[in-house]
C-alpha cells in the first residue's frame, strides 16, 4: 500500500489551512465559518450505476453535484477517470473562490477498510482488491481524505441531517445507537453509536446483508447461501416475484399491467404494491422479506440495543407497507425491555443518503 503524503485524519485538532504561506488556524469560535473552504463528497456504488461528485460548503449544503453511471461493472480504470472527469468538472477553481477543498470524503458500495483507507472488495469487480482510494483521492485533491462503506456513509447522513436529525433532538442524537438499514441493491447495514460510525475490528461491523438466516437458502453476492440479501434485497424481492409469477398467469398479468408490459423493469416497490392489491405471489415475496428481516432485526436489536433503526434504500421507499409490519414482528420476537427502547423509521435523505453521507465523512473528520 502506497503512503500518503498528506497528513491523515486527527480527531480533535483544530482545523489548519495554508493561507498565503505558513500554517494558520481558522478556527472561530468552536466552529469553521461557511466561506472558510469546501468539502468534496465522492459516491461510488459496486456495479457502476451510480457515481455522483459534490461540492459542499462548510455548513453541508451542496452547492454542486454530478452524477454518472457506468453501464458495465467497473474496472478501476474507467471508475475513476470518470471520476477525474466529474471532478475537474465539480471542483473547476472557478467555483472554489471562497477557499480551497479542505477534506475530501467517499462513500463506496463494497468492502472498505476505513482505518487504512483501502477498498477491500467490490462485489462486482476483481480489480479493487485492497486499492488505496484514501491516498488516490486525497493525492488528487490535495486535500485529507476520508472513505468509508457507503452504508455506513449513508447511516451518518441520516444521523447528521436525515430521520434523526429532523427530529430535533440536537444534542440527542450523540447519546443514540443507531442502526441503519440500507436495503438497495444489495443489503448495507451501519452502527452509528454517539455519533460517530462503529467499524468493529477489521471495518465488517454493519454488514447485516450476509447475516446467515435461511439454511439452504440462495446464493448471495459474497458466495455464500442464505443471507439476508439474497431475500430482502430490491434485486432478490424482484427476481423472485418474477421466478415466482412464471407459474402463476394472474400474477404474470398484474406484472405486465404495473409495468407496462417491460416485466423486467419491475421494482421492489411495485411488488410491495401488487401485495397490496392481494396478488398471492407478491404477498408471498413480501411476507417472506418481512419474516427474515424481522427475524434479523430482532437478534440485532438484542444484541446492540439500539435506540433507532433506520430503513433506507429502494426498498425503504414503500414507507409503512414495510415498516409497520416490521414493527409487529419487532414486538412478537423481542424482549419488552429491548423493543419498547426502539423505533423503526423510514429514512429521510432516500437516494441522496449516499452521497450526503460521503459529505459527512469529510465534515466530521475536520
Ligand atoms: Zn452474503
Amino acid at each position: 500500500m502506497a503512503t500518503s503524503r498528506i497528513p491523515g485524519r486527527s480527531e480533535g485538532t483544530p482545523v489548519m489551512q495554508r493561507q498565503s504561506g505558513p500554517l494558520v488556524t481558522t478556527r472561530t469560535t468552536g466552529k469553521l465559518l461557511a466561506t472558510q473552504g469546501y468539502v468534496v463528497g465522492i459516491e461510488m456504488s459496486g456495479n457502476g450505476l451510480r457515481q455522483t461528485v459534490a461540492l459542499a460548503n462548510l455548513e453541508g449544503k451542496i452547492l454542486r453535484k454530478i452524477r454518472r453511471s457506468l453501464d458495465h461493472v467497473p474496472d478501476i480504470k474507467s471508475v475513476l477517470s470518470l471520476i477525474d472527469e466529474m471532478l475537474d468538472d465539480v471542483a473547476d477553481p472557478e467555483y472554489l473562490q471562497d477557499g480551497r477543498v479542505l477534506r475530501v470524503g467517499a462513500a463506496v458500495g463494497g468492502l472498505v477498510d476505513a482505518r487504512h483507507g483501502l477498498v477491500r472488495r467490490l462485489y462486482h469487480a476483481h480489480e479493487w482488491q485492497n486499492f488505496p482510494l484514501q491516498d488516490y483521492m486525497a493525492e488528487r485533491l490535495e486535500a485529507p481524505c476520508i472513505i468509508d462503506n457507503n452504508a455506513n456513509a449513508a447511516a451518518l447522513a441520516e444521523v447528521e441531517y436525515g430521520a434523526l436529525a429532523e427530529e430535533g433532538n440536537g444534542n440527542r442524537k450523540s447519546e443514540q445507537v443507531a442502526l441503519y438499514v440500507g436495503l438497495g441493491q444489495g443489503i448495507g447495514g451501519a452502527l452509528v453509536v454517539n455519533g460517530r460510525i462503529y467499524h468493529g475490528a477489521s471495518s465488517t461491523a454493519g454488514e447485516i446483508g450476509h447475516m446467515l438466516v435461511k439454511e439452504h437458502g440462495l446464493k448471495c453476492s459474497c458466495g455464500g447461501f442464505g443471507h439476508l440479501e439474497t431475500i430482502a434485497s430490491a434485486q432478490a424481492i424482484v427476481r423472485r416475484m418474477i421466478g415466482l409469477s412464471i407459474e402463476h398467469p394472474e400474477s404474470e398479468e398484474a406484472i405486465r399491467r404495473i409495468t407496462g408490459s417491460r416485466a423486467e423493469r419491475i421494482t421492489a416497490e411495485q411488488v410491495f404494491r401488487l401485495a397490496e392489491e392481494g396478488d398471492r405471489v407478491a404477498r408471498q415475496v413480501v411476507d417472506e422479506v418481512q419474516t427474515y428481516l424481522g427475524m434479523a432485526l430482532a437478534n440485532i436489536i438484542h444484541l446492540v440495543n439500539p435506540s433507532i433503526i433506520i430503513l433506507g434504500g429502494q426498498v425503504a421507499q414503500v414507507g409503512d407497507l414495510l415498516i409497520a409490519p416490521l414493527r409487529a414482528c419487532i414486538h412478537d420476537l423481542c424482549l419488552e425491555e429491548a423493543r419498547e427502547s426502539v423505533r423503526i423509521v423510514q429514512g429521510k435523505l432516500g437516494a441522496e443518503a449516499n452521497i450526503v453521507g460521503a459529505i459527512t465523512l469529510a465534515l466530521q473528520d475536520l
